[in-house]
């Protein structure tokens, strides 16, 4: 029993596939439920900046899923944050508005750099930068796991997701990153928050999931049990990649449980 509990459709500015669309992922018997988590972008140096809160209304996008949901179809109505402590109070104004069945909170940009992409973050030939913005990125992790707004922690580490040999050849990263982790997963565990295992980072240069096992043996070895995993499709095909994998990896890691951010009363056994 696979949820994918982080999925876009056109409600997001790089989503390819419409809400509607997705129904065949279900249909075909590759996931049994689908949390959305549309991009909610409340600063203008991000890519669906004014998207879910501009020009679409979040009201149709809960209506649509509900309609899907009234079906058959185990659909749930959530967003993914694009987080900077600069641009909190907005998000929670939005927040307060408008109740998604779930939120995800991630941190894409920093300080106006992209972290994500595939483009910048590989690019980054000045190892002091790269050290910087990694430390910032820990720093706005930290603000985050303080709001309790925020149900689930998307793709820790997603500036690895296309470092690739670049980040594994530098001996002094690997230890900011093992440190600043270390500290991470004790905190994460702490919050109560639940952490996404996100599969898109098997299919990257990373070549493993954000968080991958390290980080999720940390997290569970100071007592965190709230796991979740999205596969963070942008197109039906897509959908519910690397489910398989990730719920090996956790059984592994020894959770024996998914928490489904939009029912933290009912875990799905593993
Ligand atoms: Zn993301
Ligand atoms: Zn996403």
């Amino acid at each position: 029993m696979y949820y994918d509990s982080h999925i876009h459709s056109t409600y997001s500015a790089d989503g390819l596939s419409t809400l509607g669309d997705y129904t065949a992922a279900v249909d075909s018997g590759r996931i049994s439920g689908i949390g959305f988590a549309e991009h909610l972008d409340m600063m203008p140096e991000c890519g669906s900046y004014g998207w879910l809160d501009g020009w679409l209304d979040p009201m149709a996008y809960m209506a649509e899923v509900k309609a899907l949901k009234d079906k058959g179809y185990e659909f749930y109505a959530g967003c993914e944050i694009d987080y900077n402590k600069k641009a909190q109070q907005d998000v929670l104004d939005h927040l307060e508005k408008f109740q998604y069945d779930f939120t995800i909170c991630s941190i894409h940009m920093i300080d106006g750099c992209s972290i994500s992409d595939r483009e910048y973050i590989p690019a980054i030939h000045d190892i002091d930068k790269l050290k910087y913005l990694i430390r910032r990125y820990y720093e706005e992790f930290r603000h985050s796991l303080e709001v309790d707004a925020f149900d689930v922690i998307g793709h820790v580490g997603v500036f690895k997701r296309y470092l690739g040999d670049a980040y594994y050849k530098r001996e002094s990263l690997l230890r900011l990153v093992k440190e600043a982790e270390y500290e991470i997963a004790r905190l994460s565990a702490k919050s109560g928050k639940i952490i996404e295992v996100n599969t898109s980072g098997l299919y990257s240069p990373h070549g493993e999931t954000l968080p991958g096992k390290a980080f999720l043996e940390l997290y569970h070895s100071f007592g965190g049990r709230n796991v979740c995993a999205g596969s963070d499709a942008h197109s039906c095909e897509d959908a519910g990649r690397g489910m398989k994998e990730a719920h090996k990896l956790l059984k592994e890691t020894g959770f024996r449980y998914i928490m489904p951010p939009w029912d933290r009363e009912n875990p799905v056994k593993l």
